[in-house]
């Protein structure tokens, strides 16, 4: 039993060395094609969307589409740098209070919650979740993540094969693996992501013509809210480092486009 324990735990070790160094030397991992990414998001979209009303009219509703238009708009000529095709915008307003999330699918399909609008406060705020969001599809994380995931996966599967899977032992070191994959490749790889995203986002914004600013007030509201703030802060972690991070680069990216500071 020990022999086994210190076998397993060797090749776990050296499985997540090598999820380690795969996850983290080659950020830009992709197993899947343009087309499957697309497709993937397509499919995703009315599954998720048709578990709430939509809201198709009202002051809300026309802004959020105002923006959609705006941002896609700029985000375009990214999109065509990375697809074959050109993504069909589409942003559904979804009536939940309590959610406080927006999300955009590889293929441009969009959904924001009502329950971040408050956050938002204003156009320009919905302009900043919006822009971050469309990043994350145009710069193709969740083609990055699934791969990454896939790999993860392949590595757990090779381990359960070797040692069935069903002692006491095997399952705490798989939970260790698991553990450790979490906390070792995955939150870095996501942190890596949602920096890009902010930086993505900002200078979106400035393209499109809206103040960049209004970001770090956004972010500054949302470190505000705490864990009520659940859903969004989960995967976006460190608000304070965000609105501080994004202070930092707004002048620079505002002098890129020859654009005024408003502050
Ligand atoms: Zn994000």
């Amino acid at each position: 039993m020990l022999t086994l324990s210190i076998q397993f735990h060797r090749l776990a070790s050296s499985l997540l060395f090598l999820v380690a160094t795969l996850g983290l030397q080659s950020c830009g991992i992709m197993l899947l094609s343009a087309e499957e990414e697309i497709q993937m998001g397509l499919q995703a979209y009315p599954e998720e969307t048709g578990k709430y009303t939509e809201i198709k009219s009202g002051p809300n509703y026309e802004i959020v589409q105002r923006v959609t238009r705006t941002l896609a708009q700029q985000a375009n000529a990214d999109v065509a740098q990375s697809f074959s095709e050109p993504f069909k915008w589409e942003c559904k307003l979804l009536e939940a209070p309590k959610t406080v999330n927006a999300w955009c699918l590889p293929g441009g399909k969009m959904a924001i919650y009502t329950g971040i609008l408050p956050i938002c406060k204003n156009e320009t705020g919905i302009a900043v979740v919006m822009s971050h969001e469309i990043g994350h599809a145009v710069l193709r994380h969740s083609n990055q993540r699934i791969s990454t995931n896939m790999i993860l996966k392949g590595a757990m599967d090779a381990g359960q094969a070797l040692f069935g899977g069903s002692t006491e032992t095997t399952g705490t070191l798989m939970s260790a693996l698991g553990m450790g994959a979490q906390y070792g490749v995955l939150l870095p790889f996501s942190r890596s992501h949602e920096s890009e995203a902010d930086l993505y986002g900002v200078e979106l914004m400035i393209r499109a013509g809206y103040d960049p600013w209004e970001s770090v007030d956004l972010w500054k509201r949302m470190a505000a809210l705490g864990s009520s703030g659940p859903e969004f802060l989960s995967t976006h972690p460190n608000p304070e480092n965000r609105a501080q991070r994004l202070a930092e680069a707004i002048p620079g990216l505002l002098q890129k486009y020859g654009k005024k500071s408003s502050r």
